[in-house]
Parts: structure tokens; sequence; C-alpha cells
């Protein structure tokens, strides 16, 4: 299985749509687009979340016409299928009179990650990304004055002429990590999280650090131990507001385990059948399938021990 196939088994990853850069800017096809009956419009709330149907298992689609009334400026997403995808961020307001009208309910990422088919909850992670920055990025940061959005939503410009810088969407990259050791797998838990949960260590990519100089680091500063290899595993977008998650295995010199300043309240190494035990008994819980954490370490349970981490899960007490 190389990056590619495993990145698409990753949420909000498999977005099989033309994000047709070129007609940003082609205002008269936009036009025409946004108002073809067979065009799919999403609806966000200014909370992030989408307008879905009242089951909420999909997005809830409305017709160009019954967004006739609301004057915010639509984003284009892209093409798929020949059918032209636009994103619309309402105010609580409007998305509520919208939602009643048509009998949907606002919806957030993290369950449509679960429920929606993969096309669309993709779409929906790339409209939150973007309306999360369109959000964020009011002024310049060089003369402050006010921006004003161009290219279908995806670029902002100073509206000072002696200025007129551009802006473009941010993404933060993060590293996530399974670090194995012959037999185990390192796991820690954040102190908030209850006695029991684990999941793979985290954390942002600095400026002008290498993602792999990023793995070493974070595993370092998180439980002490030291990195000797690493692979890039799948990529995965994480609009929670802004960030794209980078998977990778790594291989540590040893087991030698010493917290850092507080990111984490315990570390330890998990062999294959210590997760399978835990699993079974209750006493351990794992992220969802919704996160690269639950990839990582499902890959490295198949590959150390032949172990299918979605039916030690289907087996766990609920
Ligand atoms: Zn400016």
């Amino acid at each position: 299985m190389d990056a590619g196939v495993r990145t698409r088994r990753n949420a909000y990853a498999a977005l099989a749509l033309d994000r047709a850069v070129a007609r940003r800017d082609d205002d008269r096809w936009l036009h025409d687009a946004e108002r073809d009956p067979g065009a799919g419009h999403l609806i966000l709330d200014p909370a992030g979340c989408v307008l879905a149907t009242a089951d909420g298992s999909a997005p809830c689609w409305l017709p160009a016409a019954a967004l006739d009334a609301t004057p915010a400026p639509a984003t284009f997403l892209g093409i798929a299928a020949g059918r032209p995808y636009f994103a619309h961020t309402l105010d609580h307001a409007a998305a509520q009179a919208l939602a009643s009208a048509h009998g949907a309910q606002a919806q957030g990422l993290r369950d449509a990650g679960m429920r929606f088919d993969a096309f669309s909850a993709g779409l929906f992670a790339y409209a939150r990304a973007l309306s999360h920055w369109q959000a964020v990025t009011r002024h310049c940061s060089a003369c402050g004055a006010p921006l004003t959005l161009r290219a279908a939503g995806h670029r902002a410009e100073c509206g000072n002429p002696a200025c007129a810088r551009p802006y473009f969407p941010r993404t933060d990259p993060a590293v996530i990590v399974s670090v194995e050791h012959a037999d185990a797998c390192l796991l820690g838990r954040k102190p908030d999280w209850p006695a029991g949960r684990f999941s793979t260590l985290a954390g942002f990519v600095e400026a002008g650090e290498s993602l792999e100089d990023a793995v070493r680091r974070e595993i370092a500063e998180e439980a002490g131990v030291e990195v000797i290899a690493c692979d890039y595993h799948s990529s995965q977008p994480w609009p929670f507001p802004a960030s794209l998650m980078l998977g990778f295995s790594a291989r540590a010199a040893d087991r030698r385990i010493t917290l850092g300043d507080g990111e984490l309240a315990e570390a330890r190494w998990f062999t294959a059948n210590q997760i399978s035990t835990g699993l079974a008994d209750g006493s351990l819980v794992l992220s969802p399938p919704l996160s690269v954490a639950y990839r990582l370490i499902e890959d490295w349970l198949q590959r150390s021990a032949g172990l299918a981490l979605d039916a030690l899960v289907a087996r766990a007490p609920r």
C-alpha cells in the first residue's frame, strides 16, 4: 500500500475533486455555475458547522434559489462529475432560518467525518478550512486596512492601493507519529484525558524545521524518547481550525521514557497483546477511526502482530 492509498483511507482525505483553480477568477463562469441547477451548495455557520439532513447522514444540498436572500459571497470549491460546488458561510440567524425552512440541522465536522460519505466529508473539511481563514483574515497585517476576498474566496487582498498585499489560506502542518521499538509501540495520554485513553504523539512543525526534525524533536520533548529513523505514512486535512496532519512511523533507540513539560500525563510502551487485551477489557481506549492516530496504530498492529484494529475495537465494551 503506498502513501496515496493510505491517505485516501483517512477521514477528510478522499476528496475526488477538480479544484479548477483557473475558474476562480472567471466571474462570468462563476456567476453561471453558481446558478446551475446541478450545483452543490454547502451552507456553513460561523461556528464551522454545516447544514445537514435531519438524520445527519449527508449535507443538506440546497438549490441556488434558496440562497437568493443571503448576501454572503459564495466560495467556489471545485467540480466533480461535472457538478460545480460552492460554500456559503452565513450568520447564525440566516443559517438557522434556512435550516428550519428545509428541515436541516447544523452538524460539526467530527460527526460529519463519521457519518457523511468520504466525498462530502472531505468537501466539508475543505469548505470549513476556507471559511475559518476568511473569518479570521480581515485586516492587512502590514498596514491595517480591511481586506477584500478575491479569487472566489481563495485570496484576500489589502484594500489600500499603496499596499495591495495579497493573503492566502494558511495551513499549519503537524506531525503525528507511531514510535515503535522491537515488539512495542509508544502511546501517550494528555493530562485532560480520562485514565486509559491513549494515542500517538503529535505536535506542530516549527518555522524553519524539516518534518523529520519535527518528529525527532516532538518525541524527545514529550516523552524523552530518541527517534533514530522515521518514514512518512499518510496525511489528513484537519481543519480544527487549520492543521494538516502528517503521519509518520518511527523507530526508537531504546525504551527509556522521560516525560517532558506537562504535555503528557503518561507515556507507555504497549505490545500488540497489551493493546488487544486492554481494548477487550475496557482498560484502554484509543483515538476514534476518524484520526490518523487510529490508522497509525492499525498499521503497526497489522505489521507487527497481524491484528486488525477494527476487529479489536468492535469487540471492546461500549
Ligand atoms: Zn495593506
